[in-house]
């Protein structure tokens, strides 16, 4: 058996433990985080019928994931990264899941595209959960207003998404994140990655991020 379905597999357990221990009834998604590796790598999961899988680049997921896509109409690919409004077109072309929606320009252009071929794709609302310069998401004091935004764009926004701080301990981010979703009335989280899925699971993430721990340390730095 490929490494990967042994690792997705452990992966399935531990988080089915924790939800008995915790006493957890949240349907919990895996993505499959597969950027930068080649589809050789990744089709042993696919074969294997898991349906989850998540891309950063929009060409990069375009050249890997169309051909299966038209065989497996089961399959949702996710875009877990930035999104220039520019690439939005391409984007609905091959992604299902968006969950790096944070400015208006882009729910404009998301709303526009979305008319012209009749497909809503689903969407999270990215948040700068830790209040970084640097990092990509809306401020959690203008979430709000933002979510507003996008509902009357007409979009199917149906959930938050973060990156915590990564030198920090996730937890605080993680709970910060489970309260601002519950109090916009949200059902789905898309929060935890590889070190952290599991503080994730336990603040009411639904839709989890995991890529090395699946496929193994990726070469290039993303
Ligand atoms: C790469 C990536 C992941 C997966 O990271 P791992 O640590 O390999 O599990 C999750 N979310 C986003 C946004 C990513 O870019």
């Amino acid at each position: 058996m490929h490494q990967s379905i042994i690792n997705f597999t452990n992966i399935q357990n531990s988080i089915k433990e924790n939800q008995e221990k915790t006493n957890n009834k949240n349907n919990i998604k895996i993505i499959a985080v597969s950027k930068t590796f080649e589809i050789s790598h990744i089709n042993p999961l696919v074969e294997y019928g898991h349906t989850d899988f998540g891309e950063n680049k929009v060409q990069e997921a375009i050249e890997k994931w169309s051909d299966i896509k038209l065989k497996n109409q089961n399959l949702s690919l996710h875009l877990v990264g930035r999104l220039q409004s520019n690439k939005t077109k391409l984007a609905l072309k091959i992604f299902d899941y968006i969950h790096s929606l944070d400015n208006e320009k882009l729910a404009n252009k998301i709303s526009e595209e979305q008319k012209k071929i009749d497909k809503k794709p689903k969407l999270f609302i990215q948040v700068n959960v830790g209040n970084e310069d640097q990092k990509s998401g809306v401020n959690p004091n203008k979430l709000k207003s933002f979510y507003k935004y996008c509902i009357n764009k007409n979009l199917d926004v149906i959930g938050t998404m973060c990156l915590p701080p990564i030198s920090e301990d996730p937890e605080k981010y993680f709970m910060r994140m489970n309260y601002l979703n519950k109090d916009l009335g949200l059902n789905e989280l898309s929060m935890g990655m590889s070190a952290d899925f599991i503080s994730a699971i336990d603040n009411n993430a639904t839709f989890i991020r995991v890529g090395s721990k699946i496929f193994g340390e990726r070469k290039k730095k993303f």
